[in-house]
């Protein structure tokens, strides 16, 4: 069987962010002002801070007013709720974001309390229940930006959805359900799988289109995965040990040299052996991270668009 074809994330998302920003510059051209998008970043992660820089970035070049809101890790929960208070009252606001994980002295359910307390119009990752529920309803929502990327990315790369079986290896509420929703909504046939799930591989085995969503690098192996079968990569791991990425690339791979001059490589859940197997595969880096990105410039666009349309 020839390699798996490799799905451009990259160039996916090049693309939907060339078609915002005409759309973006209408928008601001009918309104008088940008759409705007609020970050909230708290602590110093060293990850939510590349984050929230990659998304500043990419929300400025697409014509976006991206303001960032940097709060120091001992915030309050209550000023953090003001402070979304205020932003769902602002009218120059069209999207919230709060950047995940908040810091751990906040408590556990403090991330739910926040995406409760968003106005769900401004909820641009789509977490607020509201949102959760109207997707689960099959209606038009703001809706969750990493398994929206994948959607677009196999919708624009023409892997037929309708009738075929998609596992989704993961249930977590950011990606592993609502990505499920999303494939149902699509007309897949869809199961879900988890760490309890038994006999994993005879379940996985059976996907036409399989979603690894685990966050365990090399997780999903040839084995696997049927032949033939599209297999899209969400994980995203740090490797820091050269025997790790020995292990999964082999010595003398170019993941190797990459991990001799950085010290570091980032992997996927996907073991680089099931691009023998499967017919399409999304790498990572460059698959599902840069459409994660683009979702969040269309999902600000679009709920500013409805915002406007009703005023
Ligand atoms: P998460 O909340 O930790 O969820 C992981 C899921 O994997 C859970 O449902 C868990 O099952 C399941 N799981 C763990 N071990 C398993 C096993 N041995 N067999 C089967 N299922 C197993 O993670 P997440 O937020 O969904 O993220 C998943 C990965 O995607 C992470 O690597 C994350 O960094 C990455 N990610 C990437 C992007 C992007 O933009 N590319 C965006 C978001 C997340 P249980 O529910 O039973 O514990």
């Amino acid at each position: 069987m020839p390699p798996a074809r490799r799905l451009d994330g990259i160039a996916t998302a090049a693309a939907i962010r060339a078609e915002l920003t005409p759309a973006v510059a209408a928008f601001a051209a009918r309104w008088g002002r940008s759409p705007g998008l609020h970050i909230v970043l708290v602590g110093d992660d060293p990850g939510s801070q590349i984050y929230v820089r990659g998304k500043e970035k990419a929300g400025a070049e697409a014509g976006l007013r991206v303001t960032v809101h940097r709060l120091a890790a001992t915030t309050t929960g209550a000023a953090l709720l003001s402070l979304v208070a205020q932003l769902n009252a602002d009218p120059a606001c069209d999207g919230i974001l709060v950047q995940s994980p908040l810091p751990a002295s906040l408590g556990p359910a403090f991330e739910q309390q926040i995406n409760d307390a968003l106005d769900p119009l401004k909820d641009v990752d789509g977490f607020h229940p509201t949102n959760v529920g109207r997707l689960a309803q099959g209606r038009p929502t703001l809706a969750p930006c990493t398994p929206s990327g994948v959607i677009e990315l196999l919708v624009r790369e023409g892997i037929l959805l309708r009738g075929r079986h998609a596992v989704v290896l993961g249930r977590s509420d950011i990606v592993g359900k609502p990505m499920a929703m999303m494939l149902l909504e699509r007309d897949a046939t869809v199961t879900i799988c988890h760490s309890k799930t038994q006999d994993l591989k005879a379940i996985t085995r059976q996907a036409d289109i399989l979603v690894a969503a685990v966050g365990r690098a090399g997780f999903v192996t040839a084995d696997m995965v049927k032949p033939g079968a599209v297999v899209v990569d969400v994980g995203i791991a740090r490797l820091d040990r050269r025997e790790d990425v020995v292990r999964m690339f082999g010595e003398g791979s170019a993941r190797v040299a990459d991990f001799d001059r950085r010290g570091s490589v980032v992997v996927g859940d996907v073991h680089p052996g099931v691009a023998e197997v499967a017919s399409a595969l999304s790498p990572v880096p460059g698959g599902v991270g840069p459409l994660t990105i683009a979702m969040l410039l269309a999902n600000t666009l679009k709920a500013a668009e409805a915002r406007m349309a009703r005023s």
